[in-house]
């Protein structure tokens, strides 16, 4: 396994380093309420009045739970789970950057929500405090297993980086806690919660501790859903016959976004053939399936998993890596509906994607899921971010023109202007949290098969226990930006190990290098090089992959980009901004591949790989008092440079219009 990993990139360093200075310490202010915020509170386009604006209640809430604090509790009925997020999130930070005051801060929250934890390990502010007799009843809208995951979460994350002790006692009894109300026994509930979270979250504490009962109980809540289509109408029912009030401010107990869909609920999950419903829920579900299969051996839950993939890779991701059509319900909506204005493709929804191909590698080394998890990560995942750490998107559109953002409520949850946090906060801490331990994503081991698997390529110092033995290897590369990455073996056991590089699939071309000498007698399996023989310590392998610009077209069927051309260059996905290419981009056509060229430049941006194409531009010869339609006239072009930019930097200079596809030479 891989024990522990400096990145020394200076991609990922300069978006983990503005995560720790403006993300972290804004959202310790924000939980704390130590100072008047500037809440967003239209990112999901629904209801505005379902929190005050200028106070998050979050830490308060768990003191007074705790008995420590008079008052009302505030915010939604998840809030406390944005706790949970900020120290997942300064956990992996510790881990990069080793931080005596921070670690403070987190220890003080661990003892606060220790505090606030019942003597049976039931742990849920909401409930503890407002309603007591509710617990475990409304669970297709209380996100209680839902935040009991997010603080198991990060529980396992901020133990593996400081050794706190009591963080774990508290995980390990809330998961007893829920052990002790879950399963198939008579008496416990046959259900799971209506956000899944709690169920990748079990495995992961599983496979710390290794203890048995928790990978039982995450295998029991995956295979419960759907047993009982009918499980969370009866829960929204009884709450109506017995008087009670919606959890969720604004929403209907019986809202008509909850049917059993919504919840990847109307049938058992090895018979679900495509994704339906919430996409976050959905890629959460299948990030628990696909680490359920690779830890059970599960034929079930592998296949769940396979078919959850099959659906959302080849028929509802945006080339970004964006998932989720539709704003209504946040949810994925019919094969091959991908529009790029109205599109939801929350940041969250691709933070699961990532999680989910990363676990599907490890069920299956196969590297297409590599490039699913780049895809997502390089585009969508970035995206969500401002460079200078400020500002956060919630929905990744492909397309916009800020005006009609404005005013059409229909593109109304398209912010064209990244905002600094959200009533609903998921986003930022979610995308904080990937940032932080990116280093996790660049090597899977296999002892079975003695073998190091370079996933993600990054530069970095590694330590591997392999096998029972010890193995450093130190990478050296610009990637994204370059694809030449050389790995210098610093230490290994004398019968060496196997190393297997990933080569992404836009790599037409390639090249291997041990100890200064070309090698030729390697094998690829599934998208994976294997060297032929084991490499040792003193060893050198570089790697080179070709990382042309390439113009790349959709499948027919995505009715939103037929007949048009999109540019991308290694895993990076490019747009045009109107601020390089005037407005009215649907006019611009692109060149052809040879009319393209890029270098690297390090004043745009924060140093990015720009593309300039010699392409064309419609003149609008309607007359200036033109109705808006006339007789197909042949139509006239003038010469225009187009500036492209990697999409995640889209956003950083003037708000203006935005778009990926565009028209190809005439
Ligand atoms: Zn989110």
């Amino acid at each position: 396994m891989l024990k522990n990993i400096e990145v020394n990139s200076k991609f990922w360093n300069d978006r983990q380093r503005v995560i720790k200075d403006q993300m972290i310490p804004y959202q310790w202010e924000v939980i704390n309420d130590l100072k008047k915020i500037d809440i967003a509170v239209t990112n999901t386009g629904g209801d505005t009045s379902a929190q005050d604006s200028d106070k998050s209640y979050v830490v308060e809430n768990f003191l007074i739970a705790a008995g420590k604090k008079q008052g009302k509790r505030g915010g939604m009925v998840f809030q406390d789970s944005d706790a949970y997020k900020w120290l997942e999130a300064a956990a992996y930070s510790l881990e990069c950057f080793p931080d005596s005051d921070l670690q403070k801060k987190a220890d003080e929250l661990v003892q606060i929500i220790a505090d606030a934890q019942e003597s049976d390990g039931y742990l849920n502010t909401y409930f503890t405090v407002n309603e007591p007799d509710r617990k475990y009843q409304s669970l297709y809208m209380s996100h209680e297993l839902y935040c009991a995951g997010h603080f198991i979460e990060a529980a396992v994350a901020y133990f593996k980086a400081t050794g706190n002790k009591l963080v774990l006692e508290v995980a390990q009894k809330l998961a007893d806690n829920i052990d002790n109300h879950f399963g198939p026994e008579e008496g416990k509930i046959h259900g799971s919660d209506g956000h899944e979270e709690i169920e990748l979250a079990l495995l992961r504490l599983y496979e710390l501790t290794s203890q048995e009962r928790y990978l039982k109980l995450a295998k029991y809540l995956l295979e419960i859903r759907g047993q009982d289509s009918e499980f969370f109408l009866k829960q929204q029912k009884n709450d109506v016959a017995l008087g009670r009030k919606s959890l969720i401010q604004g929403l209907e107990i019986l809202h008509k976004d909850f049917n059993a869909q919504y919840f990847q609920a109307d049938r058992p999950v090895d018979e679900q053939v495509e994704a339906k419903g919430h996409a976050v829920r959905v890629v959460y579900l299948c990030s628990a399936l696909a680490l359920g299969a690779a830890l059970s051996g599960c034929d079930k839950l592998k296949q769940s998993a396979y078919n959850y993939w099959n659906n959302i890779v080849g028929r509802r991701m945006y080339l970004t890596g964006a998932i989720g059509s539709t704003c209504h319900g946040e949810a994925f909506s019919a094969d091959y509906d991908l529009p790029n204005d109205s599109i939801y493709g929350e940041t969250c929804a691709s933070v699961g994607l990532t999680f989910f191909a990363n676990y599907m590698l490890r069920l299956n080394k196969d590297g297409v899921y590599g490039d699913v998890m780049e895809r997502a990560l390089y585009n969508t995942v970035l995206g969500g971010m401002n460079l200078d750490g400020k500002g956060y998107f919630y929905v990744n559109p492909l397309e916009v023109r800020p005006e009609y953002s404005k005013k059409n409520p229909g593109l109304i949850h398209v912010l064209t202007r990244r905002a600094h946090w959200f009533a609903c906060a998921c986003c930022p801490p979610n995308l904080a949290r990937m940032v932080m331990s990116i280093g996790h994503y660049a090597y899977q081991c296999s002892d079975e098969t003695n073998t190091i698997f370079a996933d993600l390529y990054m530069a970095n110092k590694a330590e591997f226990e392999l096998s029972g033995n010890k193995v450093v290897i130190e990478e050296q590369t610009s990637y994204p930006w370059d694809a030449d990455i050389t790995f210098k073996v610093q230490e290994a056991p004398e019968q060496g190990f196997n190393f297997a590089l990933r080569i992404p699939q836009w790599a037409q071309n390639y090249q291997v290098e041990l100890n200064g000498t070309l090698v030729s007698d390697f094998k690829i399996e599934q998208g994976f090089l294997y060297l032929a023989s084991p490499v040792g310590s003193g060893d050198v392998i570089k790697l080179h992959l070709d990382m042309p610009i390439d113009v790349v077209e959709a499948n027919p069927l995505i009715s939103a980009d037929y007949g048009k051309v999109a540019v991308m260059r290694g895993p990076m996905v490019y747009c045009v901004e109107q601020c390089d290419n005037g407005a009215q981009l649907q006019c611009l056509h692109l060149g052809e591949l040879k009319d393209l060229s890029g270098s690297f430049e390090q004043d745009v941006l924060e140093g990015i790989y720009q593309i300039k194409a010699q392409g064309l531009r419609r003149i609008n010869d309607f007359a200036l008092d033109s109705s808006l339609y006339r007789k197909a006239t042949p139509a006239h072009y003038e010469a225009q440079e187009i500036t492209l930019i990697p999409y995640y930097a889209w956003c950083n200079r003037e708000e203006g219009e935005m778009r990926v596809w565009l028209n190809p030479k005439p």
